[in-house]
């Protein structure tokens, strides 16, 4: 059998893998040496994922009429027949925005297209939205208030060509690992090149830098400004660029004016030398890369904080040229894909937005639907999604290849919700998961190797990947499960999809003339040519190389007046600072081998043995002064919530802060959940809650 090239599943690195057939029934995977994004390497996630192929498999589909009762074995005729005269009852009696789908950027871009496309376009409501919202919607609206439109700006090849890696909020080398790969090697090898790193942990990304901010949580719009202060101060600016391809910079002047080193140092803990050692590494770049993930995006002022640093390069004009931009990098495979097919509640394909009456009529025209058939409202973010279910108004809930249960800020309330949802569908590949228990209805999905469609990552690289493996039992596709739902609701012009490849064809279309232009893409083109970043019109088979690698090099943004927008902010803080009864901030994060929340990590042995349990970090002079010795068991305490870990005594956090992985549930350790501690406080742009950060107490609960 020839060698099949794919992605791994996994991350938003986007690498791409060869798997060829092992033993009966298994794989055996390695990194692709021609993917441009990854060049061969992968990390032990994308080695070792042939491992969880088969284990725990949800092979049928299953149902029950309460959730106190045991599942029964149900065939998929009986149990979309359920699902299609619920829908049917709660759209005619309570309307359709009492319904709702959760899913997720393990999708697709294909499966994303059709469950929106049912929603939105069929069944009136927006009430379509993804776990990304938890991982990166401030990113998205970041970019879109800054520039216009979203999409990252920069390519991986600008990790190898920059004078200045300026990575905030982002332990790239346990939660990226491909990508600082790259990026260290590179540095290692070039002494001049600097390396930035923000973040309150001294994580081994930290270790790598050479210069490492150790900032107090919640206080990276402080830092921002005064970098700016200084910069501004000094003119280490590009007027030019300012002048020609912005607007409101003397508003984000006037803002700044205030960041004086003194104030900025004491506000973010460190001292005036650090934070001028910052500035002089920028100020002496002709290149700045900037790298940011969860910890600028997961903050009830996450758009604050991107807008923040997109300002920095804006100021300096370091945008749109190789080697320098504001780079987000996904957490999910496809999370990205996501972003593109309108996959959150306030999208439509190709990055449009309910909200706009144009976007609107070219999707209805589009779909051949009648006038005013979209919502102009946007949809239930996932969040909203729980509070629906507290008050009732949401009476059916759709979860597809995500697990809430442990994902989901403040997962007292969360599962208390669930447990009141009058019906919820739950579309997985893996049984149990955490979320299962809360299930009237489990359908059977297949998973990354058993489909086929495409996913794009962090530099906007759409790769094809081929389903190689049977599906396990009656596994279906997820966008073969909504459009079969589409077809029995009555829309059966709309979902007469024969293959995922019809879905990606319609789909591309569908991005004409949009910024994420993908019309020169279809399953075969990629297959043949390989992975490809968008823009890819149609007859520019061979894209204008530049023009895709990086976005924004004719300085031109997608605002109407083609200038991008400095943003004026002055950080809020933490929604929920440290006080006397709960002293600690307790931030939450990742280790490197286990991903969110381990169903398919969980079920990986190489990987378990490298984490095999949660754990909590304190520093050491926190925990002296608790009595607290290595291995003691702790219980952590927040208003809605607490979970009890073992001590891991480490100068790498600092006093004052805690941090504890969030991947581990009660299916793997029962009691341990991150999640019981933080909250649903959430940026008002992106509506992304601020899982980063909450305040604790801590008690000794054991000694060792
Ligand atoms: Fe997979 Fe991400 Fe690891 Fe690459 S870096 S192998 S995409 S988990």
């Amino acid at each position: 059998m020839e060698t099949i090239k794919t992605l791994c599943p996994y991350c938003g690195v986007g690498c791409g893998l060869e798997v060829v057939p092992d033993k009966k029934q298994s794989w055996k995977v390695r990194g692709d040496r021609n993917h441009p994004s990854s060049q061969g390497m992968v990390c032990i996630k994308g080695a070792t994922v042939a491992e969880s192929i088969r284990s725990d498999r949800l092979l049928y589909p299953m149902m029950r009429d309460t959730l106190d009762q045991p599942f029964r074995r149900a065939s998929w005729e009986e149990a979309l027949d359920a699902i299609v005269n619920r829908i049917q009852t709660i759209r005619s009696t309570s309307g359709p925005d009492a319904l709702c789908v959760y899913g997720s950027g393990q999708f697709a871009t294909e499966d994303y297209y059709v469950a929106q496309k049912l929603m939105k376009g069929c069944l009136g409501t927006n009430n379509f939205d993804a776990n990304s919202r938890l991982c990166m919607s401030s990113a998205v609206s970041g970019y879109v208030q800054s520039f216009g439109s979203d999409g990252p700006p920069c390519c991986y090849d600008d990790l190898e060509l920059t004078d200045c890696a300026f990575i905030i909020g982002s332990n790239t080398a346990e939660c990226h690992p491909i990508v600082f790969n790259r990026l260290a090697k590179y540095h290692k090898k070039n002494p001049n090149v600097k390396m930035i790193v923000v973040d309150p942990r001294r994580t081994p990304t930290a270790e790598a830098a050479d210069l490492h901010l150790a900032i107090k949580p919640g206080t990276d719009i402080d830092l921002l400004n005064g970098i700016a202060y200084l910069l501004l101060g000094r003119q280490a600016i590009d007027p030019e660029f300012i002048e020609e391809c912005t607007a409101n910079f003397s508003a984000f002047a006037e803002v700044i004016s205030s960041y004086t080193p003194e104030f900025v140092a004491s506000r973010c803990g460190i001292t005036v030398s650090e934070l001028e050692t910052a500035a002089n590494y920028w100020e002496q770049s002709q290149r700045v890369l900037s790298l940011w993930s969860m910890g600028m995006n997961q903050s009830s002022e996450g758009t604050a904080k991107v807008r923040s640093l997109i300002n920095l390069h804006l100021m300096t004009g370091q945008i749109g040229k190789p080697g320098s931009g504001p780079f987000s990098l996904t957490g999910q495979p496809n999370a990205m894909g996501g972003r593109e097919a309108g996959g959150l509640s306030h999208l439509l394909p190709g990055y449009r937005f309910v909200k706009n009456a144009e976007h609107r009529t070219q999707v209805e025209e589009f779909w051949g639907i009648a006038p005013g058939s979209i919502s102009p409202n946007p949809g239930r973010t996932a969040w909203d999604m729980i509070t629906g279910l507290e008050t009732g108004e949401v009476e059916l809930l759709w979860i597809a290849a995500t697990n809430p249960v442990v994902s989901m800020p403040d997962l007292e309330r969360t599962k208390a919700a669930l447990l009141r949802s009058p019906f919820t569908i739950y579309q997985e590949a893996y049984y149990p998961t955490e979320t299962s228990a809360y299930a009237h209805i489990l359908l059977p999905a297949t998973q990354w190797s058993e489909k086929t469609g495409v996913m794009t990552n962090s530099e906007r690289r759409v790769t094809f990947c081929p389903g190689f493996d049977t599906p396990s039992g009656e596994a279906r596709d997820d966008w073969s499960i909504f459009a079969e739902v589409g077809r029995r609701l009555g829309f059966a012009e709309h979902f007469a999809f024969e293959n995922s490849a019809e879905v990606f064809t319609e789909y591309a279309q569908l991005t004409r003339g949009q910024p994420c232009d993908m019309t020169g893409l279809s399953h075969e083109y990629i297959r043949q040519e390989g992975p490809q970043q968008w823009p890819c019109r149609e007859n520019e088979p061979v894209h204008p190389a530049n023009e895709a690698k990086r976005l924004y090099t004719d300085r031109r943004f997608h605002t109407p007046d083609a200038r991008a927008r400095f943003s004026a902010y002055h950080s809020r803080g933490l929604a929920e600072p440290p006080d006397p009864n709960y002293p600690f901030v307790l931030t939450t994060g990742r280790v490197y081998g286990h991903w969110h929340t381990m169903t398919r990590t969980g079920r990986t042995e190489k990987i378990n043995q490298l984490h095999p349990d949660p754990f909590l970090e304190i520093h050491p002079r926190d925990a002296a002064k608790l009595q607290i010795k290595e291995g003691d068991l702790l219980e952590v305490r927040s208003r809605r919530g607490k979970a009890q870990f073992p001590a891991k005594l480490t100068k790498a956090i600092a006093p004052g802060t805690l941090f504890v992985p969030m991947h581990w549930g009660s299916l793997w350790a029962e009691g341990a959940e991150a999640n019981a501690m933080t909250h649903a406080a959430s940026c008002p742009d992106s509506k992304q809650p601020e899982l980063k950060a909450c305040a604790v107490q801590l008690v000794l609960v054991g000694s060792e």
